[in-house]
């Protein structure tokens, strides 16, 4: 079963506040990629969120909290205490956000005294301070007890190198790095790269992709819960399985919700788009007690166009009454409807459970497996002239197309380039035929099989 890891001996650097302070946006200028959502909206960043950020030449691992607001524990506000907390637990040093313009709040005070009973180093960050504004605020700050403010601007850029020089002063002592260094492919593009296999979970909302994730942390990392929409952002974690790491990217909901503000909803579904574009092997979690839904097959297409590896996830099977013809059901939609990416794997579990959720894993590597094969010129060059022979290649303009040999131009899907006398104008059925006797011949079930064609004189 996987284990989150936690070997990563990188520093840990959490940002805390309540809500609006402007957490996020501090989390994207000091890992300079957009990849937390912001929003005019309290509350809009409910999950934590990590990345790699490089302060000063060290790497740290900067993680973005929920909002530290002090409400009663089956409350949403609750919840999102109870995600930080544990982020605050591993932290190597806090970043205490307030938002200088509204000034000290009670909020802000109470988790101030929270926050000096952690035990924590805490760098006190006095945020939308651009231009001088909330200079008072930033003095009021030192009532918190928790040293000197650090005024700045998330969102104008002031005051972040200065930041992040305090940052890289308050970590603890640079242990030398066990890790080594990817090696660099030369000219090859499709070489396996040395890191942890890239893994994205998406799916329709509700479908249980944040309870899959807790389920393999093993731990309540994410927030869950019957609100639709909760998972609005791309989060990045790292797990282990028996093979190494895995780095898995839980990303929002696809369908559009009309309660939803219309860009936030915009942005959930490019974020969804580019975590499957870093992905290597997609699972799309289907909510089976609800069948295959258009927007799930609209998915799966996406995933062939990307040429990712895919795995089918069948969620709550607890509580599907008919299983056998549940299954036939939804494999015989997905074998009409999803042909390119033939003999795609479906697991299926309870998320909520656990049950089954230990074959999903499995699965992805051996997903990940196929989507990274060769076939040697030889093997595929007699298998090319035995399918030829078979199906004779068919007539253009009463000419028949003379094809030549075939070889994999490269993995990550598979592709293949097949060389011949205008073979740019073989028909799409012949071609299916020959992407179809790959796949089975050489055992790449659930890839998509690319084939390009080149003329020859
Ligand atoms: P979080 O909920 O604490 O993570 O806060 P967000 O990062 O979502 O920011 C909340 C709001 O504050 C957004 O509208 C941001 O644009 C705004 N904001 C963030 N940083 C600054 C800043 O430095 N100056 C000003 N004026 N606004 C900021
Ligand atoms: P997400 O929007 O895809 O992240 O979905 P969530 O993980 O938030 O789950 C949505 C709802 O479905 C929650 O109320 C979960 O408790 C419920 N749920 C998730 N997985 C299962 C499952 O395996 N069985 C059942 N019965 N309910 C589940």
């Amino acid at each position: 079963m996987a284990e989150r890891m936690t070997s990563e001996n990188l520093p840990v650097v959490v940002i805390a506040g309540r809500p609006n302070v402007g957490k996020s946006t501090l989390f994207n200028r000091l890992v300079g990629r957009r990849q937390a959502i912001v929003s005019d909206m309290p509350g809009v960043t409910r999950d934590r969120k990590e990345g790699e950020a490089l302060l000063r030449g060290r790497r740290v691992r900067l993680i973005d909290t929920a909002g530290l607001e002090e409400a009663a524990p089956d409350t949403l506000y609750g919840r999102m205490r109870a995600s930080s907390e544990s982020a605050v637990a591993m932290a190597d040093l806090v970043l205490f956000c307030i938002d200088a313009r509204s000034g000290i709040t009670p909020a802000d005070a109470h988790f101030a005294s929270w926050l000096r009973r952690q035990n924590r180093p805490v760098l006190l960050i006095a945020n939308k301070a651009e231009g001088q504004a909330g200079t008072n605020a930033a003095l009021e700050a030192y009532s918190l007890g928790l040293g000197t403010p650090l005024a700045l601007s998330a969102e104008h850029g002031e005051g972040i190198a200065d930041l992040m020089g305090e940052i890289a002063e308050r970590l603890p002592p640079a242990e030398k790095s066990r890790r080594r260094e990817a090696p660099k492919a030369e000219g090859e593009e499709d070489e396996r790269p040395a890191g942890p296999l890239r893994l994205a979970i998406i799916g329709r909302p509700n479908a249980g992709k944040s309870t899959l994730l807790n389920c393999l942390l093993g731990e309540e990392r994410m927030i869950t819960g019957p609100e639709a929409g909760l998972t609005r952002d791309s989060i990045t974690v790292e797990l282990h399985d028996e093979h190494g790491p895995i780095q898995l990217v839980d990303t929002a909901g696809m369908r559009k919700r009309a309660r939803v503000e219309q860009h936030l909803e915009k942005m959930s579904v490019s974020a969804s788009i580019e975590a499957l574009k870093m992905a290597e092997v997609v699972v799309l979690v289907i909510d089976a007690t609800l069948g295959v839904h258009e927007q799930d097959l609209q998915i799966g297409r996406l995933i062939e166009r990307e040429g990712r590896a895919c795995v089918i996830a069948l969620n709550k099977w607890d509580a599907v009454e008919d299983r056998n013809a549940t299954k036939k059901a939804i494999l015989d939609r997905l074998e009409i409807s999803l042909a390119q990416v033939r003999g795609i794997p479906v697991v299926t579990f309870s998320a909520l459970t656990g049950a089954g959720v230990h074959r999903l894993l499995p699965a992805v590597r051996e997903v990940y497996e196929i989507w990274n094969s060769r076939v040697s010129t030889g093997e595929l060059n007699r298998w090319f002239e035995d399918a030829l022979e078979r199906h004779q290649p068919p007539l253009v303009d009463g000419r028949r197309l003379k094809l030549r040999y075939m070889t994999q131009v490269k993995a990550r899907p598979p592709t293949f380039l097949l060389f011949g006398t205008r073979a740019e104008q073989l028909p799409d059925s012949y071609k299916r035929y020959l992407v179809n006797g790959l796949r089975e011949t050489f055992h790449m079930p659930g890839v998509p099989v690319r084939l390009q064609l080149r003329g020859t004189k």
